[in-house]
This record gives structure tokens, C-alpha cells and sequence, in this order.
């Protein structure tokens, strides 16, 4: 047996699941989380689920308590057969083109990407340093949210500011969820029976987190993420695309610069007009009624269609649309909203698909729709354990 522990860590807490990258079933899951606070939690679903309040000090504490949770059910970790670890990492700068074995050295860069991710890296980067200390002998391998955009033209990626400080800072699009852009993408072509290298594609990730990603052929040309994952749409608590000088503006008004951190990340997006970045819930006050709630999801939608409109152009037209993550797959009015009126473009959604609850992906268009239109479910750990195995061997 061998199984990829796939890792996706943040700072405060870590996501694990045991996965056989070659059928991608999971055998195990689970979620460490309060790290560093005086009473953590384990969320372990393995032979059973069980969850306990634990001590996790740090992400060494952390997954200690995975390894216990496992042996609790009976699964010693010699016998889990790890054949190697696949971790997560968020920005990989334009250095990690592709996934890596990795080696003090490795690490430490990731560590240094921090600067450019100070939410993601450092704990991913703690994470890595425990998972090697803890499994020494199985490969560890960085998986890059930011890899699989890094095939995109110098006129997508590079902001019109002074070169030379764009230089010295890293100032540049990198684009995120590549992750899932990549495995959705994939599995699209798969679903239509057509190789990637075909297909013009539009994926459209709407979760608590949203990016759109043109992918010309199998590449990433362009994406709505940049610098940041703030950039671009409207999110659960992000604000997307703003003009930079209501930026300045606010800093002269008396804003500092851990105020719009926390007004951009945290206080804006949907939560911002409605008090809660749940979807469901925003979809609920709207049709209740509530002006805000139905504001925030015509600005949502219509800033997808922005982005839509402008990849659409970009690739001379798109063979698919694919819409994945918690809204994407589960939302049907979002998506009747997001591709109305657009017969012109070739997209025509036929309302019964799209309004089935079938899981799995599925063709959402019409069969007079010229683009094909598809909910792909996203799994990020299936690829994360896919390229950690293609890359051990
Ligand atoms: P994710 O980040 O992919 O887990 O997506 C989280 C978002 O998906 C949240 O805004 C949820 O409200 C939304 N979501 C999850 N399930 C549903 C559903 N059945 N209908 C509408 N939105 C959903």
C-alpha cells in the first residue's frame, strides 16, 4: 500500500487527508485546529469520526495528535504505508514552476516567500518542518497554488507601475488556486472526452475564496487573482477588484495600514453588506427581501461577468465554462445569473440541468449552446496527492 499524506496547513491549522493518488479515495481525514491557543481541536474521520479538544502548542503538537488519532482507530502510522507527503503551499513566486522535492533549501525559500504571503507561507512552511521531522524517511513534495500560472504572457502578469519597483518588491500578478484551476480544467476535458490540449477553457472557482482562470490549451494565460489573493472578484470577506486610490484616499483619512488589511480581507465582500460570507445565507436575506443581501450578489455576479467577458476575448472565443468550488457547484441561480443574456457569445444554459442536484461533474448548457457549459466538483487533495506521486514516482 502506499498513500500520500497530503498536508494543506495554514497558521493556526492544518487539514490532512491519506489519499491513494491512484483511484484518489481518501482513507482518512481530518482537521487540527487552534494551534497555539490554550485549547485546540481534532476533527479525525478515519474508521470512525471522532473529535476531541486537544493540546496543540504548535504544528509539531499538531500532527502528533493526528498520528494518536490514527493509532486511537487501530492505524500505527508504519502501517499506514506513507509513501511520501504532498503539501500545500500557497505562493511559490515566480521560482516554483512546477512541484518539488523538498530540501532544507527548498524550505527555507518557501519560508522567504513569506514576505509575499505573510497569511499562508510561514505556517505552511511550520507545517514542513514538522511533517519532515515526523515522517524523515517519506519524500516531501510542495505543491504551488501559484505554479500553474506561471505560463502566463508578461502583459497578463505585469502591473503598468515603474519597472524597477516592480522588480525590487516582486510586484507582479501570480494568481492562486492553480490547484484547483488545474484539476478542474483536467477533469472538464475528461468529462467531455476531449484531450486538454484543445480546449479553450473558462474556469470560473467560486468559494469563500474566487478566481476565474482563462486556460488556452492546458496553460493558464490569465487569472483574476494578482499579487494577492485579493485581487479580482468579490469574495466571502474580500473586497476584489478597487480602485488603488480609494486605497490612498483612506490612508489619508486617517486609515492605517492594518485597518485596510483588515477592511479588504476580512470586513468586506459579501460579509461587508450582509454580516455573513455564507452564500446560502446572502441568498436568503435577498430573496427575504433584504436590499444589501441583493446588491452584494448583483456585484458578485456581475464582476464575474466581467471577467468572463474579458477572458472570452482573450481566447478568441471558450469551448467550456466551468463553474467548481462551494458556490460554483451548489448555487444554479448564481450560475443562470452569471451566463443570462449571452446567446450571442454562444452560451445558452438549459434551466432543468442546471437546476438538478446531481453530483459529480455535469453538462449545465443546452445542446444548442455553442460553449459547453459544466459544474466540475474541485478536488485540490486528489491533486495535490496526483502530482506528489508523478513526481516520487
Ligand atoms: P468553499 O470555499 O469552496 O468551501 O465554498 C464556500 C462557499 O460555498 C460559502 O459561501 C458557502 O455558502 C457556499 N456554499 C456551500 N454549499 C452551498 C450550497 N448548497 N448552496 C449555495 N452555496 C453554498
Amino acid at each position: 500500500m502506499s498513500h500520500i499524506l497530503v498536508i494543506n496547513a495554514g497558521s493556526s491549522s492544518i487539514k490532512y487527508q491519506l489519499v491513494d493518488p491512484a483511484s484518489g479515495e481518501r482513507f482518512a481525514s481530518g482537521l487540527v485546529e487552534r494551534i497555539g491557543e490554550p485549547e485546540g481541536r481534532i476533527v479525525h474521520r478515519g474508521a470512525r469520526e471522532e473529535e476531541l479538544a486537544i493540546a496543540a502548542a504548535d504544528h509539531t503538537a499538531a500532527f502528533e495528535a493526528m498520528v494518536a488519532a490514527f493509532a486511537r482507530q487501530g492505524a500505527w502510522v508504519e502501517s499506514l504505508g506513507i509513501a511520501a507527503v504532498g503539501h500545500r503551499v500557497v505562493q511559490g513566486g515566480d521560482e516554483f514552476v512546477a512541484p518539488t522535492l523538498i530540501d532544507d533549501s527548498v524550505a527555507e525559500r518557501i519560508l522567504q516567500l513569506g514576505s509575499l504571503a505573510p497569511l499562508h507561507n510561514p505556517g505552511q512552511y511550520q507545517a514542513i518542518v514538522a511533517a519532515r521531522a515526523l515522517f524523515p524517511d517519506a519524500p516531501h513534495v510542495a505543491v504551488f497554488d501559484t505554479a500553474f500560472h506561471q505560463t502566463m504572457p508578461p502583459s497578463a502578469y505585469t502591473y503598468a507601475i515603474a519597472p524597477e519597483v516592480a522588480a525590487e518588491h516582486g510586484v507582479r500578478r501570480y494568481g492562486f488556486h492553480g490547484i484547483s484551476h488545474q484539476v478542474v480544467s483536467r477533469r472538464a476535458a475528461e468529462f467531455l472526452g476531449r484531450p486538454v490540449g484543445e480546449l479553450r477553457q473558462i474556469v470560473l472557482h467560486l468559494g469563500n475564496g474566487a478566481s476565474a482562470c482563462a486556460i488556452d490549451r492546458g496553460r493558464s494565460v490569465d487569472t483574476s487573482m494578482g499579487l494577492t489573493p485579493l485581487e479580482g472578484l468579490v469574495m466571502g470577506t474580500r473586497s476584489g477588484d478597487i480602485d488603488p486610490g480609494a486605497l490612498l484616499h483612506l490612508l489619508r483619512a486617517g486609515y492605517d495600514v492594518d485597518d485596510l488589511d483588515r477592511l479588504l480581507n476580512a470586513r468586506s465582500g459579501l460579509l461587508g453588506f450582509t454580516g455573513t460570507n455564507d452564500f446560502r445565507d446572502v441568498r436568503a436575506a435577498a430573496e427575504a427581501g433584504d436590499a444589501a443581501a441583493a446588491l452584494a450578489i448583483d456585484l458578485y455576479a456581475r464582476r464575474i461577468r466581467h471577467y468572463l467577458g474579458a477572458y472570452l476575448v482573450e481566447l478568441g472565443g471558450a469551448d467550456t465554462i466551468v463553474f467548481t468550488a462551494g458556490v460554483g457547484e451548489n448555487n444554479a441561480a448564481l450560475r443562470a445569473e452569471v451566463c443570462a443574456d449571452l446567446e450571442w457569445f454562444g452560451i445558452r444554459i438549459d434551466a432543468d440541468r442546471n437546476e438538478s442536484t446531481e453530483r459529480g461533474a455535469r453538462r449545465i448548457s443546452a445542446d444548442d449552446s455553442r460553449v459547453e457549459v459544466l459544474v466540475v466538483p474541485t478536488d485540490e487533495e486528489a491533486e495535490i496527492a496526483r502530482q506528489t506521486r508523478q513526481l516520487v514516482g
